[in-house]
């Protein structure tokens, strides 16, 4: 047990280590290679699938929809396990189950949620989440692609962005501008939407990991049934809230991706001490990395106590948000720190080097993406200077204008 655990949640922690035990051997360890994306999904899948068989995959859904009927704690124990292992999973889950699911089984019909709940649920099918534009991120309100009614269906034209795995994705969620007379939030529809369908072109945006986990998407003239409408017509914008709140909720501060930087980082340091006055055997780099870890255990400590609020049917509080918003930047600031340690052998690359050492690279040039997605660093202290601290707003003189009567919108 790691923490307080009732007796209810200690003995589900034990159940779920020791499934994992037998279940996730082949992840013990960190792949020598990164797997490239066609292994990755296929893993990912087939993990999925044995997660659901076992009951583990969908743990705070209702029975009633296919879920285990867990609480969102024993939800967060599975997955504090689980990030003991190096498990083929990610976003092209994620979205799905943790975004796709909660928003249809809330907004849509009963024959829409037979139709998608279990096939997402085993990972057989997979979602992207079409909301960011190129002038529409953070003021996501803001979207220009335009849904227009033509008899039993709507067509859409417009672009979207920074869609993750849109690549390999079966169905994406889409908000687009149905009324553009109307207010910005108020002029929206939510649509699920087919990737298959005539008019979608998805083009991989490359990252400087050299991978390329997300898209643009050019939608021409794409016809979608109104049958696969979410909520009122320009109702979009609450439909849209449960999908964010749902990223948030998966996304809220780290579940053990802290503690594996700083082993890397500690793992590098140690070999380091090999030479005199290097690595650990220097007291300049003792006292950094007591600096990190006295952060790693803050923010441990920290998700514990909303974990527990949560556990007790408590709201986590505005101030949830720091959990993101400090280990965003720490990893940052330990991936940079290694790097320093490395000196020369930084810029070395390749399948030959220490897996410490290649899982510092990957981090110094992915980890920047964490203080963007899923709110950034900005919008995060924005909302706890409005909501924790009671601060003045920000400024929203757009907020109550007709769309079309913006300079964005015309
Ligand atoms: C790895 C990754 C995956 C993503 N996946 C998806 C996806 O699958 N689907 C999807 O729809 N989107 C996705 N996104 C997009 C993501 O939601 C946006 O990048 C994010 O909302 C920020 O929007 P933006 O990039 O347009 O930046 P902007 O909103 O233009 O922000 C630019 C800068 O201005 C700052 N800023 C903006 N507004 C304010 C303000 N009011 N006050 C102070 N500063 C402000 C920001 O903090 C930032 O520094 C992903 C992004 C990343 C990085």
């Amino acid at each position: 047990m790691d923490f307080n655990d009732t007796p209810e949640e200690a003995a589900f922690r034990t159940e779920a280590r020791a499934w994992l035990a037998e279940n996730a051997q082949d992840y013990k360890q960190r792949p020598a290679t990164p797997r490239d994306d066609d292994t990755l999904v296929r893993l990912g899948k087939a993990w999925q699938a044995k997660k659901m068989d076992a009951g583990y995959g969908a743990i705070a859904l209702p029975k009633a929809v296919g879920g285990r009927g867990g609480t969102p704690m024993e939800a967060a124990i599975f997955a504090e396990e689980e990030g003991r292992y190096h498990i083929p999973s990610g976003a092209f889950i994620g979205i799905g189950v943790g975004m796709a699911v909660p928003t249809i089984s809330m907004h849509g019909s009963i024959e829409m949620f037979k139709k998608f709940a279990a096939p997402t649920m085993r990972g057989d099918l997979l979602w992207c989440q079409l909301f960011s534009e190129p002038a529409a991120g953070s003021d996501l309100a803001g979207l220009r692609t335009r849904a227009v009614r033509d008899g039993d269906d709507w067509v859409v034209n417009g672009q979207k962005v920074w869609t993750s795995w849109g690549h390999v994705a079966d169905w994406g969620l889409l908000i687009a501008r149905t009324d553009p007379s109307l207010p910005k939030h108020k002029g929206l529809t939510y649509f699920i939407v087919d990737m298959k369908t005539p008019g979608i072109e998805v083009r991989p945006i490359r990252q400087p990991t050299g991978r390329s986990e997300f898209n643009e998407v050019f939608l021409t003239d794409v016809r979608i049934p109104d049958a696969n409408r979410l909520g009122e017509i320009n109702g979009g914008w609450k439909v849209a809230m449960t999908t964010l709140m749902n990223e948030r909720v998966g996304s809220g501060g780290g579940s053990g991706a802290e503690a594996s930087g700083f082993k890397a980082l500690y793992s590098l340091a140690r070999k380091a001490a090999r030479h005199e006055g290097q690595g650990l055997a220097n007291a300049a780099v003792r006292e950094k990395l007591a600096h990190f870890y006295a952060i790693e255990q803050g923010l441990k400590n920290f998700r514990y106590r909303n974990m527990t609020a949560v556990s007790r049917g408590e709201s986590p509080g505005p101030n949830a948000v720091l959990g993101k918003l400090i280990s965003a930047s720490n990893m940052e600031a330990m991936a940079a720190y290694a790097m320093e340690l490395e000196d020369y052998a930084g810029i070395v690359a390749g399948n030959d080097i220490d897996p410490a050492q290649d899982s510092v690279h990957f981090a110094m040039l992915w980890c920047a993406v964490l203080r963007i997605a899923g709110g950034s660093d900005e919008v995060l202290r924005n909302q706890l200077a409005e909501r924790a601290l009671g601060m003045p707003g920000d400024i929203r003189v757009d907020k109550d204008v007709p769309f079309d009567q913006l300079p964005v919108g015309r």
